[in-house]
């Protein structure tokens, strides 16, 4: 019987998951369909999964944290940054992941080089992102516009500044973590600021994916190699599509696959 995947998150409807996802079902012969769900409300995560009789899905924003608290196991590493974007049912019981981080840490990785980050921003992608990469042996700077969010970060042994405490210095990456430029062509952090960062960095990254923020562009007037969000967005889709099909794909497989979504509009 075909297997049914989902994504729940509001607003679903600019999202290429099921696209990806869909892509990589059918060349690979995977009996499976993927759809999006507008869920309301986040406490009905669970019951609605269930109604649906999904195998899987992706969990998208706001409810990452709502889905953390709907599983039954959590992964250790979902289980350490409190925030699941993946979910498979195995047995009635619904596992938890989290493969934003690591596909974030793959798209960097293909920078070379890199040993000290800069996040503008502090959000929930910032935390789940930087505690990896920490992890993995980068040095993590986070720069917030306010100071609220940057609190755990501190906690956490993260030097955190906001724009009127911190001091501009060479980092070998700059990313940028924040909403800015989402839906205007606002720049994540005070212009003169960016412009003494830019010319001591090696590499700028938007999380943003499908457009060219004023982030991006800035950077590149500095011929800075840049990324925006794709192949983030990408290898969290390969990363969790090998938690669907209980890893019977290697990751380039399904890479190849689900890349085609980005040609398609
Ligand atoms: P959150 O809402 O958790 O955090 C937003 C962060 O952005 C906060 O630090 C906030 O600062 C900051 N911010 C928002 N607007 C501005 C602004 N105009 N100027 C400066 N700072 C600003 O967001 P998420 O962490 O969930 O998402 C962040 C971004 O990551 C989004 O653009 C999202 O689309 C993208 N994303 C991309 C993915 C991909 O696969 N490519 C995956 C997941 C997310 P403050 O604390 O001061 O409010």
């Amino acid at each position: 019987m075909k297997q049914l995947f989902a994504l729940f998150g509001n607003p679903v409807s600019h999202s290429k998951s099921p696209l990806m996802h869909n892509l990589a079902f059918k060349a690979l012969n995977y009996e499976a369909c993927y759809g999006r769900f507008l869920l309301e409300d986040g406490e009905k995560l669970k019951e609605t999964f269930f109604a649906l009789g999904l195998k899987g899905a992706n969990i998208t924003v706001p409810y990452k944290e709502d889905a953390y608290r709907a599983c039954d196991f959590l992964d250790p590493f979902a289980q350490k940054v409190g925030a699941v974007n993946t979910i498979v049912e195995h047995d009635s019981k619904l596992h938890g992941f989290n493969t934003d981080a690591p596909g974030f840490l793959k798209a960097i990785s293909e920078f070379e080089s890199i040993k000290t980050v800069l996040f503008l921003g502090a959000g929930g992608t910032a935390q789940s992102t930087s505690s990896l990469l920490r992890e993995k042996g980068y040095e993590v700077t986070l720069l917030n516009r306010s100071k609220e969010r940057l609190h755990r970060y501190e906690e956490e042994g993260f030097a955190t500044y906001t724009f009127d405490d911190f001091t501009p210095a060479a980092y070998d990456l700059i990313v940028n973590m924040t909403s800015a430029g989402l839906q205007d062509d606002s720049l994540p952090a005070p212009l003169e600021l960016l412009k003494q960062l830019l010319p001591q960095t090696k590499a700028c990254i938007d999380v943003i994916y499908g457009k060219e923020t004023a982030f991006l562009k800035l950077a590149k007037k500095y011929q800075k190699p840049t990324k925006d969000g794709s192949d983030m967005l990408l290898y969290q889709g390969v990363i969790a599509f090998e938690h669907f099909t209980d890893h019977a794909y290697s990751f380039e497989v399904i890479k190849t696959t689900m890349q085609k979504a980005f040609i398609l509009a």
